[in-house]
């Protein structure tokens, strides 16, 4: 399907006062991001907020979360039936341990998926794009109070909604897990249950992109009203980094290098090629001062996982009980959202996810040749497991820059460039004969030939 598409690539005319960037989409992906409806969004928050809590403990059947969690799978039932039988999709249930915390007894708890089968046989990875679903008020004990949640996060839920019905009909060869979290306010339950279980089961999992709190564009205190911005979240020193995984990363100095921020760069990467009047800040950190995010199960089990979320929070309406004071109105009521932002979020997240799902697997055994002293720098890789390659982008860097600035590109598995290793960060991405690009990886020293 992927036949008369063009090789997707940035070209950088040299280092230039005026410098050209040469930008080409990919037009099923182009397509998709125009099929993303603001209105569709706008639905999905105002049903989610009219339950009147969706509290991982509530348990009323008419207005809480099992009411809530039958809604996200209703949708994900509809969209199934245009998937051809790729798609499937269930409640998938489990006790969450009491944990003398948020969690007072061992108590019943669910996340609704989607799952939109790879169409190669022979390609075991899966991308997860999640956000969670459950709510809370000012009491995070509070079962029964109104909590409307609908930044915080039925815009997350909003977006992987959405996805689920654009993507649906499309094929990929690697599968997509599409998931609403339970638990995430309670200390990220749901997903720790799907990571240990992913972990345990020994799934592929390709990258995690979770999102959380991304439809609102005005904060609070600072009064900055700004669409043009979001946030992508990535832990610096991966968290599960073995002993033997540091000692290379101080020896290479990779340190600005772990597999989520490489995701991170990519979704910068993917995200801005395909949204307009938009940009995605790198934020170097795994997440924010005091809270946390469901991607943090998955880092914790060595997965790839990032977090986005929105430029400006707005306090008022996060955690907060509905409610006037002082003439100012209080709550995580819909009315406060942009659904145009939450839009342009969402198809960030498509662009990146589409991309991800039709490349090939990363090249394998990347290395950098150390064995001598040299002003050239040479770089050896096997072929992926799957996927059709045409072949590899070599990207470079400045020591001390954010984001790839060169890409050189060669069909075989192996290259020479005239740059010293000592000045410049190097990693190697896969391209399938469509032009999907692979997660780049940076090569491990090589000091010896095997
Ligand atoms: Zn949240």
């Amino acid at each position: 399907m992927y036949k008369n598409l063009f090789t997707v690539f940035l070209v950088f005319v040299g280092q230039i006062a005026v410098a050209q960037t040469t930008v080409i989409r990919n037009s099923e992906i182009a397509q998709m991001i125009t099929e993303i409806s603001s209105d569709s969004l706008e639905h999905h928050v105002r049903t989610l907020a009219s339950f009147n809590s969706r509290h991982t403990l509530s348990t009323n059947e008419e207005n809480g979360m099992p009411a809530a969690q039958q809604y996200v799978l209703s949708k994900f039932q509809h969209f199934a039936k245009k998937s051809g039988g790729r798609m499937t999709a269930e409640i998938e249930k489990f006790i969450i341990p009491g944990d003398e915390r948020r969690i007072p007894t061992d108590s019943p708890a669910a996340n609704v998926m989607a799952t939109l089968k790879g169409t190669d046989p022979a390609d075991d990875r899966i991308f997860i794009i999640s956000a969670h679903m459950d709510s809370r008020n000012k009491d995070v004990m509070d079962e029964k109070g109104a909590a409307p949640g609908s930044n915080d996060n039925g815009s997350g839920t909003a977006a992987v909604i959405e996805l689920a019905r654009i993507m649906a009909s499309h094929e990929f060869p690697a599968t997509i897990l599409f998931v609403a979290f339970t638990g995430e306010e309670q200390g990220l339950k749901g997903a720790t249950y799907l990571a240990d279980k992913a972990k345990k089961e020994g799934w592929n999992i390709g990258a995690v992109l979770n999102n959380d709190i991304i439809g609102n564009s005005s904060s609070s205190e600072t009064m900055i009203k700004d669409n043009l911005k979001m946030r992508v979240f990535s832990e610096t020193i991966p968290v599960a980094e073995t002993e033997q995984e540091a000692a290379i990363r101080r020896y290479i100095n990779a340190d600005n290098d772990s597999k989520s921020r490489q995701l991170a760069r990519y979704i910068k990467e993917q995200g801005e090629r395909y949204v307009d009047h938009f940009e995605v800040k790198l934020i170097y950190r795994a997440d924010r001062f005091l809270r946390g995010g469901d991607q943090t199960p998955f880092a914790k089990n060595g997965m790839t996982a990032i977090r986005m979320s929105e430029m400006n929070e707005n306090f008022l309406h996060q955690h907060e009980n509905v409610r006037v004071e002082d003439g100012v109105q209080y709550g995580d009521l819909p009315d406060f959202m942009d659904y145009e932002y939450l839009r342009k979020v969402t198809a960030v997240n498509l662009a990146s996810l589409a991309s991800l799902a039709n490349s090939p697997d990363q090249p394998l055994e990347v290395k950098i040749d150390v064995r001598n002293l040299s002003n050239q720098t040479t770089l050896l890789w096997s072929p992926p497991e799957t996927g059709t390659v045409q072949g590899y982008f070599v990207l470079m860097r400045e020591t001390s820059s954010s984001m790839w600035e060169r890409k050189f590109w060669t069909t075989d598995t192996g290259l020479t460039l005239p740059y010293s290793k000592d000045n410049y960060f190097f990693a190697v991405q896969a391209v399938s004969e469509s032009g999907a690009e692979s997660l780049p990886v940076m090569p491990t020293p090589l000091f010896k030939l095997n």
